[in-house]
C-alpha cells in the first residue's frame, strides 16, 4: 500500500532569514564602515515588516489583523533607528517614529491576548502591578537622573526614561501570552525573545542617557537587530498559526508563572528603598506611595480571585447537578429530591410520594428522520412546557435523552390532576425549526406511603414508575399508567418466557405446523400456512401471539423466523419431492415487520431457495399492512428485492389496520388475506358482507389475489364464495397440523370429497 503523500514542505523561509539575521549582526558589529552598518539593518527589518506583512497570506492566522499592526510596529522601530544617529541635535524627531512603534505593538498584543481570551481581570491586575514597579524603578534610577542633566528639554530625558518601562509592560503581555500555551510554539519563544532584547536596548539607551547621551555608538543598535531577526522569523515560522488559538484553559490565578512575574514586582519597592531611598524624601514619598498602591491592587486581587473560586465551584455544582441541554435538574437532583421527600412525609397521614415517569413517544423517530439537533430542539421545547404545566415548588427533572421526571405529594386525585396537565403540554404541535412535530408522552407513576428508607423507597419508586412507564407504551401512544404488584409479576412473567423461548430455540423445542389453504370451488389445498408452535416444557402449549411480541422485543425474531423459514422451505421441497403437492401448490410463511427491516433478508431468501431447491413462486410471504404504512426505504427496498426473487407477498389481517390503501398501489403486493373478524360476521352482519365485496372488487380492480381466513361454517364458505372469493382458510378445513397429518388429509393424490375431519378440539359451527 502506497503511504499517503506528506503535505508539501513549507519553504524554511524563517531558516534563511535567521542565518541572514545573524550574519547581519556580525557583520554589523565587525563592519568596516556606518554605510554597511545601515545596509545591514535595513535589509533585516525591511525582512521583518515584509514577513510581518505576509504572513496573513501565507498561512491562515487568527486574528489576521494583528500581524500587519506588528509589521507597522516594525516600521516605525526602523524609521527612529535610521534617524536617531542622524538628529542627535533633535533626538525628539527619532522618538515621534519610535513610540508610536511602541503603541503598535502594544496594540498588537491586546489583540493577540484578545483572540486568546487571556485577558481576566487577575491579569490586567498583574499588568498594572508590573507596571507601577517598573515604572516606579525606571523613573527613579533612570528618567529622574537623565531628567537632571543640564541643556536639554526634560522630555527628551524623561522619554529616555521611560522606554524601558514600556519594554516592561510589553514583556509583561508577552508572558501573558504564554500562560495560555501548553506548548511554547517556535513563534511565540521568538517573540518573547525579541521583545526582551529590545527591552536589554532600551536599557542600554536609558543608561547612557542618565549621563545625558541620546547616542553613543552604533553597537547599541546590535540588540535590535536581533530583536528584528527574532520577530521576523516569529512570523515567517509556520508555529505562527498557533499564536493566536489558546491551547488549554487559562492557568490558575496563582500559578507559578504568575508568581515569577509578581514577587520581583512587589519587591522593586523595597529594593528601591534600600538603594536610592535615601536621596530624598520625595524618593521615599514616591516609593511608599508606589509600594501601597502595589498593595492595594495585590488584596484586590486576592478578592478577586476567592470570588472567581467560589463562582467556578457554584458553577460546576450546578452542572453536577443539572441537565445542560434544558437547564432542568437531573436525576442526581431529583433523586435526591425524591429521598428528602420521602424522608419528611408525616406518617400516618394521607399524603403519598408520587413519582411519574415521562417519555416521548416517537422520538428516537424524530432524531432519525430531522437530526439530532431537531431532537434537541424538541427536548428543550417540551421541557419549557413542562416546565410551565407543573406547580411551582414540583421539581421536575431530565433523566435521559427524552425521559422526565416529576415529583408530587399528596393523594391520588391530585397525582392524576398533574398527569392531566402534563398530558395537556402534548395537546398541540411542537414547532421545531420549519416543521411542526405531533408528540405524545408516555407516562408511568408510582407512589410510596411515609416510612421505610428513604434510599430503598426512592430505588423502588423510580423503577416502578419505568415498568408502569413501559406498560402504558406498550398500550398505544400517549397513555398513563399508575403502578401495582401485579406488573411486577407480569415483567418477571415475560423475563421467565423470553428465557424459556431461548432455550426452546437452541433446543429443538419449537414445530411448525401446516394449516391448509383451498380453492373454494373444490375444496382442495392450493397452498399452506406455516404456523409456529411452542409447547413449554412446564405450561404446555403457549400461542403465537404470546410469544412472537415477546421474540420481537427479545431480538429473536430474526433468528425464530430464519428457523421457521428453512423448517418450511425444506418441508416444501420433501412434498414436492415425493407428491404430496403439485407444482402449483405454494407455502405461505409469516414475517415479522423486524425482519423487513434488514436489508440482508432478499439475499439470505434468495440462497435458501437454492439451498432447498424451491422455485420462488411457490412461496409466498405474509406480512401486516403496518410494514407498508410506516415501513421506511428499507422495508421498502426489501419488499421490491423480494418480490424481483419472484415471490409471492400478501397483505395479513387485511381491513384492521390502516384505511389508506395507497400502499397496495405504492408497493409490489401480489394478494391480501380477509381478516377473520369480517369472515365472522358473514350472514350476520350486512356491514361485514359490504366489506367483504368491496376488497373483492377493489383486489380484482388492481389484479391481487384474495384469501379469505378463519372460515369456521359452510355459512361462511357459500357467502365468500358467492362474492367471488376464490381461495380459503379455516377451522371448517381444518386447523393448523403437523406435515406427516397434512400429507395424511391433503395429499395432491387422495381425493377426499367436501371437508376434511377436524382435528379435535375445534368444532364445525356450520
Ligand atoms: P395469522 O397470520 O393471522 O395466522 C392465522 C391464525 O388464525 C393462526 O393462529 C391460526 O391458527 C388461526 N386460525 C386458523 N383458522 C382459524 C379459524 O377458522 N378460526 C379462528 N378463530 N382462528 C383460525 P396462530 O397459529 O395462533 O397464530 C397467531 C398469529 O401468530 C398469526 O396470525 C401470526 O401473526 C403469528 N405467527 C404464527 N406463526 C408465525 C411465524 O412463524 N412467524 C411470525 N412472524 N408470526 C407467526
Ligand atoms: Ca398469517
Ligand atoms: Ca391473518
Amino acid at each position: 500500500m502506497r503511504a499517503a503523500a506528506a503535505p508539501p514542505r513549507a519553504r524554511p523561509w524563517w531558516q534563511a532569514f535567521g542565518i541572514a539575521g545573524v550574519l547581519a549582526t556580525v557583520l554589523y558589529t565587525v563592519g568596516p564602515n556606518s554605510t554597511a552598518d545601515a545596509v545591514c539593518f535595513a535589509v533585516i527589518a525591511a525582512g521583518t515588516v515584509v514577513g510581518c506583512f505576509v504572513v496573513p497570506l501565507r498561512f491562515a492566522v487568527r486574528p489576521r489583523s494583528a500581524w500587519p499592526v506588528l509589521g507597522a510596529a516594525a516600521l516605525c522601530f526602523l524609521i527612529g533607528v535610521i534617524l536617531r544617529p542622524l538628529v542627535t541635535s533633535r533626538p525628539l524627531l527619532a522618538d515621534a517614529a519610535t513610540v508610536p512603534g511602541y503603541l503598535l505593538l502594544g496594540v498588537f498584543f491586546c489583540i493577540l491576548l484578545w483572540a486568546r481570551g487571556s485577558i481576566e481581570r487577575h491579569a490586567v491586575l498583574d499588568g498594572l502591578i508590573v507596571c507601577l514597579a517598573g515604572g516606579l524603578a525606571s523613573v527613579l534610577l533612570l528618567a529622574a537622573p537623565a531628567a537632571t542633566v543640564p541643556g536639554r528639554p526634560a522630555v527628551v530625558s524623561v522619554l529616555a526614561g521611560l522606554y524601558p518601562l514600556f519594554d516592561v509592560v510589553l514583556l509583561a503581555m508577552g508572558i501573558n501570552l504564554t500562560f495560555t500555551a501548553r506548548s511554547w510554539p517556535p513563534s511565540l519563544v521568538s517573540l518573547v525573545t525579541g521583545i526582551a532584547l529590545i527591552l536589554t536596548g532600551d536599557l542600554a539607551y536609558a543608561i547612557i542617557g542618565v549621563s545625558g547621551r541620546t547616542y553613543a555608538s552604533p553597537l547599541l543598535d546590535v540588540p535590535f537587530l536581533l530583536a528584528y531577526t527574532l520577530i521576523g522569523v516569529s512570523a515567517m515560522h509556520p508555529s505562527v498559526v498557533e499564536m493566536g488559538r489558546a491551547d488549554r484553559p487559562p492557568v490558575q490565578a496563582w500559578s507559578w508563572q504568575r508568581m515569577t512575574l509578581l514577587v520581583p514586582a512587589v519587591a522593586t519597592p523595597f529594593v528601591l528603598l534600600l538603594t536610592v531611598g535615601g536621596h530624598s524624601f520625595a524618593y521615599r514619598m514616591l516609593i511608599g506611595a508606589c509600594g501601597l498602591a502595589i498593595v492595594a491592587l495585590l488584596m484586590l486581587r486576592a478578592i478577586l480571585a476567592v470570588q472567581a473560586q467560589v463562582a467556578a465551584q457554584l458553577h460546576s455544582e450546578f452542572q453536577a447537578m443539572h441537565d445542560p441541554l434544558t437547564g432542568l435538574p437531573n436525576r442526581r437532583m431529583i433523586t435526591t429530591e425524591v429521598e428528602r421527600l420521602i424522608a419528611r412525609l408525616p406518617v400516618g397521614g394521607g399524603a403519598r410520594v408520587w413519582v411519574g415517569l415521562l417519555d416521548l413517544d416517537g422520538f428516537k423517530w424524530v432524531n432519525d428522520s430531522w437530526g439530532h439537533d431537531t431532537g434537541d430542539q424538541l427536548v428543550i421545547e417540551v421541557a419549557r412546557r413542562l416546565r410551565a404545566a407543573v406547580p411551582p415548588g414540583t421539581m421536575l427533572a431530565r433523566v435521559g435523552g427524552d425521559e422526565f421526571l416529576v415529583t408530587y405529594v399528596g393523594d391520588e386525585p391530585g397525582a392524576l390532576r398533574l398527569v392531566d396537565e402534563i398530558q395537556g403540554c402534548f395537546a398541540t404541535p411542537v414547532p421545531v425549526r420549519d416543521t411542526e412535530v405531533v408528540i405524545t408522552a408516555s407516562i408511568g407513576l408510582a407512589h410510596a406511603p411515609a416510612g421505610g428508607d428513604p434510599a430503598a423507597v426512592t430505588e423502588a419508586l423510580l423503577r416502578d414508575a419505568d415498568t408502569a412507564m413501559y406498560r402504558s407504551k406498550g398500550e398505544g401512544p400517549g397513555r398513563s399508567t399508575i403502578f401495582d404488584a401485579s406488573m411486577h409479576d407480569r415483567v418477571r412473567e415475560r423475563i421467565e418466557l423470553e428465557g424459556a423461548l431461548r432455550t426452546a430455540l437452541a433446543e429443538g423445542g419449537l414445530t411448525v405446523v401446516y394449516q391448509p389453504i383451498v380453492r373454494l370451488e373444490t375444496g382442495r389445498p392450493t397452498g399452506a400456512e406455516s404456523l409456529v408452535r411452542w409447547n413449554h416444557p412446564e405450561r404446555g402449549p403457549i400461542p403465537p401471539m404470546t410469544f412472537i411480541p415477546v421474540a420481537e422485543d427479545a431480538g429473536l425474531i430474526e433468528p425464530l423466523g430464519t428457523w421457521v423459514r428453512n423448517e418450511a422451505l425444506h418441508q416444501l421441497a420433501q412434498w414436492r419431492a415425493d407428491g404430496t403437492v403439485d407444482e402449483d401448490f405454494y407455502l405461505s410463511i409469516n414475517v415479522s415487520p423486524l425482519q423487513l427491516a434488514d436489508p440482508q433478508l432478499p439475499a439470505t431468501v434468495e440462497a435458501e431457495l437454492r439451498r432447498y431447491g424451491v422455485p420462488a413462486s411457490a412461496v409466498a410471504l405474509e406480512m401486516t399492512e403496518s410494514v407498508m404504512v410506516d415501513g421506511g426505504g428499507t422495508a421498502a427496498r426489501v419488499l421490491y428485492e423480494l418480490r424481483e426473487l419472484g415471490l409471492r407477498l400478501l397483505v395479513d389481517d387485511f381491513g384492521t389496520g390502516f384505511s389508506a390503501l395507497g400502499y397496495l398501489r405504492r408497493f409490489p403486493v401480489t394478494g391480501v388475506k380477509i381478516d377473520r373478524s369480517f369472515v365472522a360476521g358473514l350472514g350476520e352482519s350486512a356491514e361485514d358482507e359490504e366489506i367483504v365485496r368491496a376488497v373483492v372488487a377493489m383486489s380484482r380492480a388492481l389484479g391481487l389475489g384474495i384469501v379469505a381466513e378463519g372460515v369456521e361454517t359452510r355459512a361462511q364458505r357459500d357467502a365468500l364464495a358467492a362474492t367471488g372469493v376464490t381461495q380459503a382458510q379455516g377451522w371448517l378445513w381444518g386447523p393448523g397440523v403437523s406435515p406427516g397429518d397434512f400429507a395424511l388429509h391433503w395429499a395432491a393424490d387422495r381425493h377426499v370429497p367436501g371437508p376434511a375431519p377436524l382435528a379435535a378440539g375445534h368444532q364445525p359451527l356450520g
